[in-house]
């Protein structure tokens, strides 16, 4: 059962500094009018006072913006200081989507090939399957039935790219060992970190050169924006920034406020998230009409010693298999009723997929068996209600299991 509300919260429970930081950031910048807040410049230009005045800005003597396509404007700046703070980073770049901010980093390091390591988000491996290979980019990917070892395609100058935790497996990659490797052969190493977020790791720390997060999940939070970021070496992000100016990929400034403000609360809901899906993991264990649950906070998981080195908490998705195959997880997904049947994930609302359904369905029951999805999982993304409430709800709805 969940810890007494009287108990004494867990220093996992306390808000940490970053917060603080991040909110005393927020205010920081040159506003005559002194808000508590960035505001928001909702302008595509800005306006000089001379010929000169250009110069200066253009040629690097004064600071200035030029045009918001090009990342210059000040709500961006902004939200992009308190992402790079949020990851521990030099630098970050905010898109317009977390598929934008992918394709600018395949576009800027993949032209001497791309190793994927593990399962990948469905567009992911999508965009490098079909648009970048059809574009002559070399992708080496786990791809029924071919069980190469993919390591052996990591070399000097190739971008390596993983998740960690994985969708939907939950899949854990140690970092560190992961990020030394690459560099002893030569390659940078990206990690697309959106399940962890960056409450619960920070994985420029452990040595890997990119993160990238798809900010429409936990970083919006409330399923109401579409975003992205990479964060890392200032020097390193200089090619990515270059494609995202041309391909025309930034974050609109409306939005780059918006997300700003979901950063506030993100430290809050993600830790909530955490105790929740640990909750539910451990509850799901036990049921009998379960047969494994995904989930890398569980001392079962083969993630588990990993996770927890690298890890400050486990996040809020876990996926589960119900016994009795594709029948029986429709009909949980069919008898939920606070649980939302939707894709994406993140935000504050619980929602709940069958993969098959969704994200998998375009492969054949060979293919997904292969990826380690099976018909009969379920996935979920444990939002902010109470988590003895969406554990009833799931209990209801696994009793309508013959
Ligand atoms: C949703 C998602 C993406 C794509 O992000 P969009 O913002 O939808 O473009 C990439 N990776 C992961 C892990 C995701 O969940």
């Amino acid at each position: 059962m969940l810890r007494p509300r009287d108990e004494p919260m867990s220093p996992s429970s306390v808000p940490s500094a970053m917060i603080s930081r991040l909110l005393h950031q927020s205010r920081s910048v040159e506003d005559p009018w002194n808000s508590p807040d960035v505001p928001l410049y909702d302008t595509t230009t800005f306006c000089f006072e001379s010929t000169q005045h250009v110069l200066d800005v253009v040629e690097g003597r004064k600071s200035g913006a030029l045009y918001t396509r090009y990342g210059h404007n000040p709500t961006l700046r902004a939200l992009e200081r308190s992402l790079a703070l949020l990851e521990h980073a030099e630098s970050a770049l905010a898109f317009g989507s977390g598929m934008a901010a992918l394709s600018a980093l395949f576009m800027a390091y993949g032209q001497n090939g791309i190793v994927v390591l593990g399962e990948t988000y469905g567009g992911t491996r999508e965009l490098l399957l079909q648009q970048l290979s059809s574009i002559g980019f070399k992708v080496y990917m786990k791809h029924y039935p071919v069980k190469d070892d993919i390591y052996k395609f990591i070399q000097a100058g190739t971008l390596v790219f993983f998740e960690s935790p994985s969708n939907p497996t939950l899949n854990v990659r140690n970092l560190r060992t992961t990020a030394e490797y690459c560099h002893r052969m030569g390659a940078l190493v990206a990690i697309d970190s959106t399940f962890a977020t960056p409450i619960n790791q920070n994985p420029l720390d452990a040595g890997i050169d990119f993160v990238v997060h798809s900010a429409t999940k936990y970083l919006g939070g409330h399923s109401d924006i579409t975003a992205g970021c990479i964060m890392g070496r200032e020097e390193l992000l200089r090619p990515i920034d270059a494609w995202r100016k041309n391909l025309g990929s930034v974050l609109a400034p409306s939005v780059a406020h918006l997300l700003h403000r979901s950063l506030k609360t993100l430290e809050l809901r993600v830790k909530a998230q955490n105790h929740s899906a640990l909750f539910l993991a451990e509850q799901l264990e036990t049921h009998p009409k379960v047969l494994a649950v995904h989930y890398p906070g569980l001392a079962s998981s083969t993630g588990y010693a990993v996770a927890k080195e690298q890890m400050r908490g486990f996040g809020g998705m876990l996926s589960f298999d119900v016994r009795g195959g594709f029948e029986a997880a429709r009909t949980v997904a069919d008898h939920v009723r606070l649980f939302v049947l939707a894709p994406s994930l993140g935000g504050v609302e619980s929602l709940l997929t069958q993969p098959c359904t969704t994200s998998h369905h375009g492969m054949t029951a060979e293919e997904r068996h292969f990826m380690g999805v099976g018909d009969g999982m379920l996935r979920l993304s444990v939002g902010l209600e109470s988590p003895e409430e969406l554990w009833a709800d799931l209990l209801a709805a696994l009793d309508q299991v013959a």
